[in-house]
């Protein structure tokens, strides 16, 4: 059903949370949009005119990790003071009701965790951009560390030093392997839930595609608040396209 409103949206969606047990919400840069992080991918977005670094080139080519470090920087200058949103909040507030275990999300931005949901209870498929790591040791450098040692030589990506590794956000870039950590927990939820929300995703890069499916095939029920239409739109109990901070507004605690 594609809710035909707002005000039918938001009574649909209070009526599957009500009627639910374990509720698995499902974020993508939908989510954050409101808070200033461009969806990357969407069009016009910064990774249709400036191509991402792919991990081999990274590890490859010093160029590639000194650029790498550089966009990154330029981004903090711009996105580095984001909030979380309407969504997050009411995601936020959703797990303090107990009946929501966890987030499963595609984005990097650290809004979730920023909103109140403890990071353990945040499961990050496309890691997270607001601090870095050692490739070799698994060291953590918070992105302070990184940023004076790569002013300090001049624009060059630092090493670590302890391992003399290559240090990249903690993030996983194209051609990085998927986290299978990550992937365990997020199916775990996902098989545990009897609601799956989806959130600001359109479900085309994998491995997104594949939960909604998996939810639905285990019986849960499955909600997708997104502008765009999914492929997974008619499968869905509830379709919605409208402002995502607007649906979310209402299930804000004390909002
Ligand atoms: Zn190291």
């Amino acid at each position: 059903m594609i809710a035909p409103d707002l005000q039918t949206a938001i009574a649909r969606l209070r009526d599957l949370i009500e009627t639910s047990e374990t509720i698995v919400p499902f974020t993508g840069a939908g989510i954050s949009t409101e808070c200033g992080i461009p969806d990357f991918r969407s069009p016009g977005g910064i990774w249709t005119k400036m191509a991402p670094i792919p991990f081999d080139a990274f590890l490859a080519s010093p160029q590639a990790r000194d650029e790498s470090w550089r966009r990154r920087f330029a981004m903090q200058d711009q996105f580095g003071d984001a909030r979380p949103g309407r969504g997050h909040r009411a995601l936020a507030t959703l797990f303090r009701t107990g009946k929501s275990p966890g987030v499963v999300t595609q984005n990097i931005d650290n809004l979730h965790q920023m909103s109140g949901i403890p990071g353990e209870c945040v499961v990050e498929l496309h890691g997270n951009t607001t601090y870095a790591q050692c490739l070799d040791c698994a060291k953590r450098y918070e992105l302070d560390w990184v940023r004076k040692a790569f002013d300090g030589a001049g624009g060059r990506a630092p090493e670590c030093p302890d391992c003399l590794g290559y240090i990249k956000t903690a993030t996983i870039s194209f051609g990085q392997s998927m986290p299978q950590r990550e992937m365990d927990r997020a199916q775990e939820l996902t098989l545990g839930c009897d609601l799956f929300v989806v959130v600001g995703s359109s479900l085309v890069v994998w491995p997104a595609a594949g939960f909604p499916l998996m939810a639905k095939r285990n019986g849960a029920r499955l909600a997708i608040l997104n502008r765009e239409a999914t492929e997974f739109d008619d499968i869905a109990d509830l379709v919605v396209r409208q402002d995502i901070g607007t649906v979310l507004a209402p299930f804000i605690e004390g909002g």
